[in-house]
């Protein structure tokens, strides 16, 4: 017989308490950080395995710590004294990574094992968990006029080989770790996040911050086209950075999402030629076309279905696609120039 866990109410969060923040270094991570310290809380410590000087936002006032979290040791250093503990490093990026990089999409089920073992050690409140829309069923995604997916459709498990799979297992430590351990978990699944401050060039990143470079440079050196990943008619949907952030903070402290896997993302579907169209638009250009057929590019179409988000928040991501995007275009255009004129920028 099932048998439900009384969920006890946690006292108020003080702004002293500490909260840990892993994956710091990158995107998500960064923006995370900041966040808190723009709301006030005193005691962040941020973590990171890239070298301090690597990381794309280091915030003032908060303990930047670079710690390799595959290793068991460094996943207790990072956790003593956390209330809280926001767990998103991974060794990832877009399709030209993780689909080429499976070994090391799969390892980071060592960071995550070693951190809810260390957060628990250490007596935190919360785990939060960034998994993601590759850990769906990918002979669901097989058309771009997809279903959106809801979060019911991760089984019968068929998810993206390596980090889908890794992201899918380590949501089932974290519901094991609440089950049988009682340490309060939450698990996300993010659909591709973009906005400023992101990854935006060297092979990780993802399709709208690279469509954005790719214009910025099509313009810059004026061959008048660029190069598209397949055949352009793949369809995904695309979530601002700031709704991100609202979202996570919001599924850490909704005491009914404890180990409850939910979808975090729009439902606002486009295909890979609809993007580069709106970034034309916002960059005032009409370039020409060549599609690389032979370029890794994922599943025909996903898109995330927000009726159980709705339901439990009274709220989903909403940021419309062309205003991210028009401050995505900008903040990668003030890159590319600051690169070009040797000074050291976010890559
Ligand atoms: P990111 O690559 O910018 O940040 C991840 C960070 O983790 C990097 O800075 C990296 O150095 C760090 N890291 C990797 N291995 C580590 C290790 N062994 N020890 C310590 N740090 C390590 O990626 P992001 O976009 O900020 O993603 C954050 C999280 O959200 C990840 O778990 C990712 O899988 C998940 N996610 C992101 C997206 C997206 O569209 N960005 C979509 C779905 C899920």
């Amino acid at each position: 017989m099932e048998k439900t866990r009384l969920v006890e109410k946690d006292p108020k969060l003080r702004k002293d308490d500490g909260i840990v923040i892993t994956g710091a270094g990158g995107f998500i991570g960064g923006a995370l950080t900041r966040r808190f310290h723009d709301q006030g809380f005193t005691r962040i410590r941020a973590v990171d395995k890239k070298p301090l000087y690597e990381w794309y936002q280091r915030v003032p006032g908060v303990e930047c710590l670079s710690l390799d979290l595959s290793n068991e040791d460094n996943c207790r250093r990072a956790c003593e004294g956390a209330v809280e503990v926001y767990q998103l490093a991974a060794d990832m990026g877009g399709m030209g990574f993780i689909e080429r990089f499976r070994v090391e999409c799969l390892r980071s089920i060592l960071i995550n094992t070693h951190m809810l073992e260390a957060a628990y050690r250490a007596g935190a409140r919360r785990f939060f968990y960034s998994s993601s829309a590759c850990a769906y069923n990918t002979q669901l995604q097989q058309d771009p006029n997809v279903r959106a997916l809801k979060e019911s459709d991760a089984y019968p498990a068929m998810a993206e080989r390596g980090y889908g799979w890794e992201k899918l297992m380590s949501e089932m430590f974290c519901q094991e770790y609440w089950a049988e351990r009682g340490m309060k978990t939450s698990i996300a699944r993010f659909h591709n996040v973009y906005g400023p401050n992101g990854t935006w060039d060297g092979g990780r990143e993802k399709a709208p911050a690279a469509i954005c470079r790719k214009v910025i440079e099509a313009i810059d050196t004026g061959t008048g086209r660029i190069t598209i990943w397949g055949d352009g008619t793949r369809t995904r949907s695309f979530m601002y950075i700031d709704d991100c952030l609202k979202g996570i903070d919001a599924i850490m402290h909704c005491d009914d999402l404890i180990a409850t896997p939910i979808n975090l993302g729009t439902s606002e579907m486009v295909s890979i030629n609809d993007l580069v169209a709106k970034v034309e638009k916002i960059a005032g250009v009409k370039l020409k076309l060549e599609y690389d057929l032979s370029a890794p590019v994922g599943v025909a179409g996903r898109n995330s279905d927000n009726t159980f988000i709705k339901q439990m928040l009274h709220w989903e991501p909403n940021t419309p696609l062309n205003t991210g995007l028009r401050a995505t275009y900008q903040w990668i255009k003030e890159q590319y120039h600051a690169r070009k004129k040797g000074q050291r920028v976010v890559e």
